[in-house]
């Protein structure tokens, strides 16, 4: 495969870019190598500078659950590009995209819209404290939140893939109000709750884990958690920006049965742009301005492209329950072809999956939280991404992290992703 443009292309970016990268896993670092650069997409399909063609299975790390460039989505766009790009006041449409939301998401009554992930769950926790007055939340080992300072403690996705979970500039004040726990662990969550008497805000977690790989709770456990926050007056917010609209059209908390009192969302919820959202019961939304006290703003929040790819994607999500029987086909073919190929090598690796995730760890534990996650041997993943990229199948390029499906994944495709998983696993 020739990669040279994407090669001058990384020599380059590095002067201007730190790491050459905008977001640290695209650099490759986990994986050895050079990143590709991408020049479009479409389908099930991804093609770099050198015009090279891949399938893959990251879907800009979860919003085209579609497949690239769906032709609604880009339609939407278009038209809306007719009107101008950005306001700054409100529009109708994203009336119309917070009334949708609240009806494929019950326990969402009002919603806010903000520009990422990252802004959703800074802004989920201010929230949080204010409404309760009080400073403490308990995160998850190994679950990822975005970027801000209060979340990058014991962080999954890049800061665990780069080796620092807990990243320099995050004051001792800040990280001394990040309480945390194992994932999947009640018990540990009761302890600090006890040991935290009337301190704890929130409780803040991938009601599915992708961050770490992808993790499932375990039955009682999101039920386990529904209830101390319950009993304690803490707010339980689940970050479902990966989860939203991917698992289910009500996100994890329809498949699970259990309802958070906040929401976090972002990635299809933009359909490719750059929204993220939180969202729930009305009477904590009301703390928000300028209906209440608890500050956040944004210039482009609710931008008129955005929502207009979102409402198209989410339109279609709506009205095409379908794609989810066809995402958990999709998985199911792919991870039962995955353990054929594995019990026929006499390998002892783990897969995770639920709907359109899963994860092949390369550990013969099972994986149920993050220290499990951490028995996995990295080099060997670093080997396995390379042999199937060069079987033009272009994975996450990290152990710590979950893949994504699209309805865009044919039969043939199917095939092709397990024949490059033979090959690939046979050769390591
Ligand atoms: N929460 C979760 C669960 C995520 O997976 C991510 C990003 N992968 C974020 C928050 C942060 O979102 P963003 O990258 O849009 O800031």
């Amino acid at each position: 495969m020739i990669t040279e443009k994407s090669k001058q292309l990384f020599e380059k970016a590095k002067k201007f870019i730190p790491g050459g990268v905008n977001s640290p896993v695209r650099a490759f670092k986990a994986v050895g190598g050079n990143p590709l650069f991408i020049s479009k997409a479409d389908g099930p399909y991804i093609v770099d500078a050198d015009g090279n063609r891949f399938i893959e299975l990251i879907n800009s790390w979860g919003p085209m659950v579609l497949g690239h460039n769906h032709p609604e989505v880009r339609e939407a766009v278009i038209k809306a590009m007719e009107n101008g790009t950005s306001f700054g006041a409100p529009t109708a449409m994203e009336v119309e995209i917070a009334e949708l939301i609240t009806t494929m998401v019950p326990s969402v009554e009002k919603i806010r819209m903000v520009n990422s992930g990252t802004e959703a769950t800074m802004s989920a926790i201010r929230v949080a404290r204010g409404y309760t007055g009080k400073d403490k939340f308990i995160k998850f080992e190994g679950n990822y939140h975005g970027h801000g300072d209060s979340f990058l403690i014991a962080a999954g996705s890049g800061a665990i893939t780069m080796g620092n979970p807990d990243s320099p500039g995050v004051t001792k004040g800040t990280a001394m109000d990040t309480l945390l726990a194992p994932y999947n662990d009640l018990e540990k969550v009761r302890l600090l709750v006890e040991a935290n008497k009337d301190e704890i805000a929130a409780i803040i977690l991938e009601p599915v884990a992708g961050n770490m790989g992808c993790v499932l709770p375990e039955p009682g456990f999101l039920e386990g958690l529904r209830k101390i926050c319950d009993e304690e007056g803490i707010v339980l917010i689940f970050d479902e920006v990966m989860t939203g609209f991917r698992l289910a059209r009500g996100g994890a908390q329809e498949v699970m049965g259990v309802k958070p009192d906040l929401t976090t969302m972002g990635k299809i919820i933009g359909g490719g742009m750059p929204v993220g959202a939180y969202g729930g019961r009305k009477e904590i939304m009301e703390f928000v301005s300028p209906d209440g006290p608890v500050y956040q703003a944004g210039t482009l929040s609710g931008n008129p492209i955005a929502m207009a790819a979102g409402l198209a994607m989410l339109r279609h999500l709506h009205q095409n329950p379908a794609v989810y029987t066809r995402l958990e086909q999709t998985g199911n073919t792919l991870v039962n072809g995955i353990h054929t190929i594995l019990d026929k090598l006499g390998l002892p690796y783990t897969t995770n999956h639920i709907g359109g995730m899963y994860s092949l760890f390369f550990t013969d534990k099972k994986v149920r939280d993050f220290a499990d996650a951490q028995t996995c041997d990295t080099g060997l993943f670093g080997k396995y991404f390379k042999a199937m990229l060069d079987q033009g199948i272009y994975l996450a390029p990290s152990q710590y992290e979950s893949l994504f499906l699209s309805t865009a994944l044919e039969k043939e495709h199917l095939d092709q992703i397990l024949e490059a998983n033979e090959k690939a696993l046979k050769s390591l």
